[in-house]
Protein backbone atom coordinates (compact mmCIF):
# COMPACT_ATOMS: atom_id res chain seq x y z
CA UNK A 1 0.00 0.00 0.00
CA UNK A 2 1.27 2.82 -1.16
CA UNK A 3 1.02 6.06 1.18
CA UNK A 4 -0.31 9.27 0.18
CA UNK A 5 3.34 11.19 -0.12
CA UNK A 6 5.06 8.13 -2.54
CA UNK A 7 1.50 8.30 -4.25
CA UNK A 8 2.65 12.33 -4.65
CA UNK A 9 5.92 11.28 -5.86
CA UNK A 10 5.14 8.90 -8.71
CA UNK A 11 2.75 11.70 -9.84
CA UNK A 12 5.17 14.63 -9.58
CA UNK A 13 7.36 12.26 -11.79
CA UNK A 14 4.95 13.23 -15.10
CA UNK A 15 3.97 16.88 -14.01
CA UNK A 16 5.46 19.73 -15.83
CA UNK A 17 5.32 22.21 -13.40
CA UNK A 18 5.57 24.85 -15.97
CA UNK A 19 2.26 23.75 -17.60
CA UNK A 20 -0.74 25.16 -16.37
CA UNK A 21 -3.04 22.15 -17.19
CA UNK A 22 -5.87 21.46 -14.38
CA UNK A 23 -5.47 17.92 -14.03
CA UNK A 24 -1.96 17.86 -13.94
CA UNK A 25 -2.79 20.23 -11.00
CA UNK A 26 -5.22 17.42 -10.05
CA UNK A 27 -2.91 14.37 -10.20
CA UNK A 28 0.45 16.49 -8.95
CA UNK A 29 -2.04 16.84 -5.63
CA UNK A 30 -2.64 20.87 -6.04
CA UNK A 31 -6.11 20.89 -6.31
CA UNK A 32 -7.68 18.19 -4.35
CA UNK A 33 -10.67 16.24 -5.79
CA UNK A 34 -12.50 13.29 -4.58
CA UNK A 35 -10.37 10.59 -5.90
CA UNK A 36 -11.95 6.73 -6.41
CA UNK A 37 -8.68 5.12 -7.55
CA UNK A 38 -5.33 5.89 -8.88
CA UNK A 39 -2.39 3.69 -10.06
CA UNK A 40 1.32 4.23 -11.42
CA UNK A 41 -0.40 5.16 -14.63
CA UNK A 42 -3.76 6.61 -14.28
CA UNK A 43 -5.98 8.79 -11.50
CA UNK A 44 -9.87 8.25 -11.36
CA UNK A 45 -12.01 11.37 -9.76
CA UNK A 46 -15.13 12.59 -9.34
CA UNK A 47 -16.07 15.25 -11.93
CA UNK A 48 -16.78 18.64 -10.43
CA UNK A 49 -20.15 19.06 -11.58
CA UNK A 50 -21.51 15.89 -12.46
CA UNK A 51 -24.10 14.74 -15.06
CA UNK A 52 -25.32 11.83 -13.66
CA UNK A 53 -25.31 10.01 -10.41
CA UNK A 54 -21.86 8.76 -11.20
CA UNK A 55 -19.92 10.30 -13.31
CA UNK A 56 -16.03 9.73 -13.30
CA UNK A 57 -13.24 11.17 -14.88
CA UNK A 58 -10.22 8.77 -15.66
CA UNK A 59 -7.03 10.80 -16.75
CA UNK A 60 -2.90 8.94 -17.63
CA UNK A 61 -1.03 10.79 -15.53
CA UNK A 62 1.25 11.10 -18.77
CA UNK A 63 -0.04 15.01 -19.97
CA UNK A 64 -1.66 13.74 -23.12
CA UNK A 65 -3.82 16.62 -24.37
CA UNK A 66 -6.74 15.22 -26.75
CA UNK A 67 -7.21 11.87 -28.72
CA UNK A 68 -5.46 13.78 -32.26
CA UNK A 69 -2.40 13.31 -30.45
CA UNK A 70 -2.09 9.60 -29.15
CA UNK A 71 0.11 7.58 -31.26
CA UNK A 72 0.75 3.65 -30.73
CA UNK A 73 2.82 4.03 -27.47
CA UNK A 74 -0.21 5.09 -25.72
CA UNK A 75 -2.12 2.27 -26.77
CA UNK A 76 -2.00 0.20 -23.39
CA UNK A 77 -2.25 3.21 -21.48
CA UNK A 78 -5.72 4.09 -23.47
CA UNK A 79 -6.66 0.70 -22.96
CA UNK A 80 -6.07 0.23 -19.06
CA UNK A 81 -8.50 3.44 -18.95
CA UNK A 82 -11.39 1.81 -20.58
CA UNK A 83 -10.67 -1.37 -18.57
CA UNK A 84 -10.77 1.21 -15.73
CA UNK A 85 -13.63 2.69 -16.78
CA UNK A 86 -15.37 -0.92 -16.74
CA UNK A 87 -14.05 -1.80 -13.36
CA UNK A 88 -15.56 1.04 -11.86
CA UNK A 89 -18.85 1.39 -13.16
CA UNK A 90 -18.93 -2.37 -12.17
CA UNK A 91 -18.07 -1.69 -8.52
CA UNK A 92 -20.69 0.94 -8.39
CA UNK A 93 -22.95 -1.54 -9.67
CA UNK A 94 -23.82 -0.12 -13.08
CA UNK A 95 -22.26 -2.73 -15.45
CA UNK A 96 -25.99 -4.72 -15.81
CA UNK A 97 -27.80 -2.01 -15.92
CA UNK A 98 -25.67 0.21 -18.29
CA UNK A 99 -23.18 3.25 -18.33
CA UNK A 100 -21.42 5.35 -21.05
CA UNK A 101 -18.04 6.73 -21.35
CA UNK A 102 -17.22 9.53 -23.42
CA UNK A 103 -13.88 10.79 -24.90
CA UNK A 104 -14.66 14.95 -25.93
CA UNK A 105 -11.97 15.90 -28.53
CA UNK A 106 -11.79 19.62 -29.29
CA UNK A 107 -13.95 22.35 -29.43
CA UNK A 108 -17.07 21.03 -31.16
CA UNK A 109 -17.42 18.52 -29.31
CA UNK A 110 -17.06 19.92 -25.70
CA UNK A 111 -13.57 19.31 -24.73
CA UNK A 112 -12.58 22.30 -22.08
CA UNK A 113 -9.58 20.38 -20.50
CA UNK A 114 -6.95 19.73 -22.72
CA UNK A 115 -5.00 16.21 -20.77
CA UNK A 116 -7.41 13.34 -22.66
CA UNK A 117 -9.93 12.34 -20.02
CA UNK A 118 -12.65 9.50 -20.34
CA UNK A 119 -16.13 10.16 -18.79
CA UNK A 120 -17.56 7.52 -16.95
CA UNK A 121 -21.46 8.13 -16.37
CA UNK A 122 -24.39 6.31 -15.18
CA UNK A 123 -27.57 5.71 -12.76
CA UNK A 124 -29.66 7.63 -14.71
CA UNK A 125 -31.20 6.73 -18.40
CA UNK A 126 -28.90 8.16 -21.68
CA UNK A 127 -30.33 9.71 -24.66
CA UNK A 128 -29.21 9.07 -27.91
CA UNK A 129 -27.68 10.80 -30.18
CA UNK A 130 -25.99 13.06 -27.71
CA UNK A 131 -26.41 16.31 -27.61
P1 LIG B 1 -14.49 18.05 -21.14
O1 LIG B 1 -15.53 19.11 -21.29
O2 LIG B 1 -13.10 18.60 -21.42
O3 LIG B 1 -14.76 16.78 -21.89
O4 LIG B 1 -14.55 17.63 -19.63
C1 LIG B 1 -13.94 18.35 -18.62
C2 LIG B 1 -14.64 17.98 -17.34
O5 LIG B 1 -13.85 18.42 -16.26
C3 LIG B 1 -16.01 18.63 -17.18
O6 LIG B 1 -17.02 17.63 -17.06
C4 LIG B 1 -15.87 19.47 -15.93
O7 LIG B 1 -17.03 19.47 -15.14
C5 LIG B 1 -14.70 18.82 -15.22
N1 LIG B 1 -13.94 19.73 -14.39
C6 LIG B 1 -13.56 21.01 -14.71
N2 LIG B 1 -12.85 21.53 -13.69
C7 LIG B 1 -12.78 20.57 -12.73
C8 LIG B 1 -12.18 20.53 -11.42
O8 LIG B 1 -11.54 21.49 -10.95
N3 LIG B 1 -12.31 19.39 -10.72
C9 LIG B 1 -13.00 18.32 -11.21
N4 LIG B 1 -13.08 17.23 -10.44
N5 LIG B 1 -13.58 18.31 -12.43
C10 LIG B 1 -13.47 19.44 -13.17
ZN1 LIG C 1 -2.08 17.76 -18.05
Amino acid sequence: MRTCRESHELSWRTYNPGMSCLFCRIIAGEILGSRVYEDEALLAFDDIHPQAPMHVLIVPRLHVPMLNALDSSHDALVGSMIRRAAAIAKGRGFDESGYRTVFNCNAQAGQTVFHIHLHVLGGRPMAWPPG
